[in-house]
């Protein structure tokens, strides 16, 4: 982290800025409020393995970033191992080496922290290594992490810090045996048998990345019903798919106990039926995540949290103390980078005197398993429990060259568009490549397109994104490349 960059406070000794956090969040917002001409500060206290300053949060340190250098390095192996010989391709003996995978992840990330750094050298924002706090009338104590506190003055301030892995008393963790998101990045070996308690995008992520390296994975997810927050149909065929690959999934399972056993961990869960104990070698727990506050408010900041615990802010992102707002995981709405880092750019703007606004309703989803999950907008279920008139259309990638010739064609794509109007209301992915395939979606669903305008639109062959072009012709039975429901 450069301390140095930007041009410092004013000579009023003041900040028009300043931003606590600086994960996806708070960096977009202090890229954004520089860029427009003011002078701000990003206060960010993460230190990294080493014990340096690190910039880009959750995101690039221990999130996304991380997370999806080891999913596509062990869908590399996966494939190696399971399908190149169903493509003429030979293959030795295979083997993988962790520690050289995790020193090419850990790579991936020093580049992308490194160019946030870059990023706010270049549009000068400066960044202060330490922890950040709020004091009333926009005052912000900084204490460096080696260093005295120093208090700010500044016009507007953006909270930013993000959330954290929840525990649960019934697994505490245990260094490198109960490990939760973070610690699961940092394996040392392929555990022989892991278990991962939460079939949520971290935990399906984080078991499918250890389980195509070999590991036995078993999921034990407390609800009855899988991705409840996914189409349906997605969510049956994604668990046969899923199961089919190896990953012992099971619902309804709540832990009531992990306790330490040996090397490993023996667990203790609960279904319908009765109680049942595990052994394994490795156990994540990927529960969720919640808001993370510790520390940031002083008693007289004006800030209040909701009842579960986030900052609470409007539409706007505007907590109730003036001039001070808060965006990202810190705030209701999906744990996503991309909608944390809109809210950071709406309210950088908005500090501007321009009026952008987030379109909560077009928030892309993704899981990134093989084939991925993605979606945006409504699913039937909810349609049909509000009692809305919708038409649906649905392609299945089993019919698409492009699919086909890559040896990946398992997956459908559903389009839910309003019976009266034909407006597109949600679109749902489960195959190669759904999380660009979303991208198409949501632009069609931010410009209030119709299934119809989707199905005008020419897509080139021979494409994954046909599948799309096909299921919105197939909202009004007008697909060509399968035989339609009902004819138009
Ligand atoms: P964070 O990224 O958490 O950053 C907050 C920063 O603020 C941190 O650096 C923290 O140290 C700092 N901070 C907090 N309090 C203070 C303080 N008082 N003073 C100074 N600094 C402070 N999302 C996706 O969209 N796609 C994905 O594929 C995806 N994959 C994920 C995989 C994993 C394993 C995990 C754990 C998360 C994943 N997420 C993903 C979620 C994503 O990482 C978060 O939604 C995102 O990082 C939230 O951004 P944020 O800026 O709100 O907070
Ligand atoms: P998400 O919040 O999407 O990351 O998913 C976390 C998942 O963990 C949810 O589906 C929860 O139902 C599940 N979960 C939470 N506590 C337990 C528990 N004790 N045992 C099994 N699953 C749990």
């Amino acid at each position: 982290m450069n301390d140095d960059a930007g041009p410092g406070p004013g000579t009023d000794g003041g900040w028009e800025v300043v931003v606590i956090g600086a994960g996806p969040a708070g960096y977009a917002a202090a890229i954004r409020a520089a860029q427009l001409g003011m002078r701000t500060a990003c206060i960010d206290k993460s230190l990294d393995r080493e014990g340096n300053p690190t910039l880009g949060g959750t995101c690039l340190n221990w999130g996304c970033i991380p997370s999806k250098a080891l999913l596509d390095v062990s869908h590399k192996y996966a494939e190696a191992a399971g399908h190149f010989g169903e493509l003429g391709i030979g293959v030795g003996d295979l083997s993988i080496d962790v520690p050289g995978m995790m020193a090419r992840k850990d790579a991936v990330v020093t580049r992308l922290t490194g160019g946030v750094g870059a990023l706010f050298q270049g549009n000068g924002v400066t960044a202060l290594a330490g922890s950040g706090r709020l004091l009333g009338n926009r005052r912000v104590e900084f204490t460096p992490h080696d260093g005295e506190a120093t208090v700010l003055e500044a016009e507007h301030v953006i909270l930013a810090p993000g959330s954290v892995p929840i525990d649960i008393d019934q697994a505490p963790l245990v260094p490198g045996t109960v490990v939760d998101s973070t610690g699961a990045l940092e394996f040392d070996a392929v555990p022989g048998r892991l278990g991962v308690i939460g079939a949520g995008a971290i935990g399906l992520e984080l078991g499918s990345v250890w389980s195509r390296l070999g590991s036995e994975a078993v999921i034990l997810e407390a609800l009855d019903e899988f991705l409840p927050m996914a189409d349906q149909r997605i969510a049956r065929d994604a668990l046969r798919a899923f199961k089919r690959q190896g990953l012992d999934i099971r619902l309804g399972c709540r832990v009531m106990r992990a306790e330490p056993s040996g090397d490993g961990v023996t667990v203790t869960y609960q279904d319908a039926s009765d109680e049942h104990v595990v052994e394994f070698d490795r156990l994540i727990v990927a529960v969720g995540r919640r808001p993370y506050t510790e520390g940031l408010l002083a008693p007289d900041s004006g800030v209040n949290l909701d009842e579960r615990g986030f900052l609470y802010v409007n539409d706007l992102c505007a907590t109730d103390a003036p001039e001070v707002y808060a965006v990202g995981d810190v705030v209701r709405g999906p744990m996503l980078a991309h909608k944390g880092a809109e809210e950071g750019v709406m309210v950088a703007e908005r500090i501007a005197g321009h009026k952008p606004l987030v379109n909560y309703d077009c928030v892309p989803n993704v899981i990134y398993t093989h084939p991925e999950i993605a979606w945006v907008g409504r699913t039937e279920q909810s349609l049909k429990a509000d009692g809305e008139n919708y038409r649906t259309g649905t392609f299945s990638f089993g019919a698409n060259g492009r699919a086909l010739a890559a040896n990946d064609a398992e997956g459908i794509v559903k389009i839910v568009a309003d019976a009266e109007t034909d407006r597109v209301l949600g679109v749902h992915v489960f195959g190669p490549q759904a999380s660009e395939l979303i991208a198409q979606a949501v632009i069609a669903m931010e410009f209030d397109a119709s299934a119809e305008d989707l199905g005008l639109t020419m897509f080139a062959h021979p494409t994954l994104a046909e599948a799309v072009h096909e299921a919105a012709l197939g909202v009004g039975g007008r697909a060509i490349h399968m035989v339609n429901r009902k004819r138009a």
